[in-house]
């Protein structure tokens, strides 16, 4: 790499680029992949300034809820809801209308205006779809959140009927590259996660489209996801970070460092300037101190509350933090 500052000026040169409208090539995303910690700042400001420049001071703020969660038949080797796994998720447990409609209510009352319904499974049953096209509207109109949700691997029909129940976003995530999807999970294939997300689109749903970090994956793996997301036309990516789980095939994997995972948000967000990036799972556990800095990084967006199978900050403080950073958090649904 050549030396500091003739770096730092083609970065700054690539921003200003962005910021004008560029998308950068995947020559030009190497490059930035390959940057030292002595160029970390400066990544990491410029990142900044194109969130500002396409975002503001908005920050989106949404809770999840597992609607079915554990007995997954699928082997996703990060996962803790796999029944093929020695966790406390072997057994399928489903959550009533009820509790689905509280935990809504519980969000709004929080101050949270969009609310994810996030199911274990390869995808749903009809039985389930017709339960959803009646719980959707119901949580939008007795609570007034927007409603998102993620229900697996699912065709335009089904995808057609979330839409009309009222389903803003639908989340499905896929996971890492191509390449290396294959040594994660066996049960289904890449291809099908493709399908699904463009099923979704062309259904009118928003794309809520990132992947999990800390699996193993090269940096090239990283950018190959980033590019289909950029080619999928995906309007909110979820970026996971692995909290290795005791049980799961990865519960020995060393976690991410915090400024490793602010790179790789930074990055993200050179790469797809105009789309939300959302720290979801993960983020506690690995940023520790550095919470806020993901903001600075390039974010818009956090999943706040408790994860699918793991414990996440509470509402209120993050809420918090995004004030006193001077950002505001969207009120706006989904
Ligand atoms: S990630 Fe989803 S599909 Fe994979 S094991 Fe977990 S719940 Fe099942």
């Amino acid at each position: 790499m050549q030396k500091g500052w003739i770096v730092n000026n083609r970065v700054a040169k690539l921003a200003e680029e962005i910021l004008n409208g560029k998308i950068i090539d995947r020559g030009e995303i190497e490059f930035l992949f390959l940057l030292g910690d002595e160029n970390f700042d400066d990544l990491l400001y410029w990142a900044n300034q194109i969130r500002q420049k396409f975002f503001g001071r908005k920050i989106k703020v949404c809770s999840i809820v597992p609607g079915r969660l554990g007995g997954c038949t699928q082997d996703c080797k990060f996962c803790a809801q796999s029944a093929g796994h020695e966790t406390a998720y072997k057994d399928v447990k489903i959550l009533t209308d009820e509790e689905i409609v509280s935990a809504a209510r519980k969000a709004k009352q929080n101050g949270v205006p969009n609310f994810g319904i996030v199911y274990s499974g390869k995808t749903i049953s009809e039985k389930e779809l017709q339960r959803l096209e009646k719980l959707i509207p119901k949580i939008k109109t007795e609570v007034g959140i927007g409603v998102c949700g993620g229900f697996g691997i699912i065709n335009y029909e089904q995808a057609l009927r979330l839409k009309k129940a009222g389903l803003a976003r639908y989340n499905h995530n896929l996971e890492t590259s191509r390449k290396h999807f294959a040594n994660i999970v066996t049960t289904h294939d890449y291809e099908s996660r493709i399908e699904t997300v463009r099923a979704a689109k062309k259904a009118g749903l928003g794309l809520c489209t990132g992947g999990i970090f800390g699996i193993g994956e090269a940096d090239a793996d990283r950018i190959d996801m980033a590019l289909l997301i950029r080619e999928l036309e995906v309007d909110m990516v979820p970026m996971n970070f692995l909290s290795p789980i005791e049980g799961t095939p990865l519960a020995d994997t060393p976690t991410m460092r915090p400024r490793e995972i602010l790179r790789l948000i930074a990055l993200y967000r050179f790469i797809l300037p105009k789309v939300q990036i959302k720290a979801a799972g993960g983020r506690k556990l690995n940023l520790r101190d550095l919470q806020s800095w993901i903001f600075y990084a390039g974010a818009t967006s956090i999943i706040s509350g408790d994860y699918l199978t793991t414990a996440g900050r509470a509402v209120e403080e993050d809420l918090k933090m995004i004030s006193d950073l001077g950002l505001e958090a969207d009120r706006t649904c989904a």
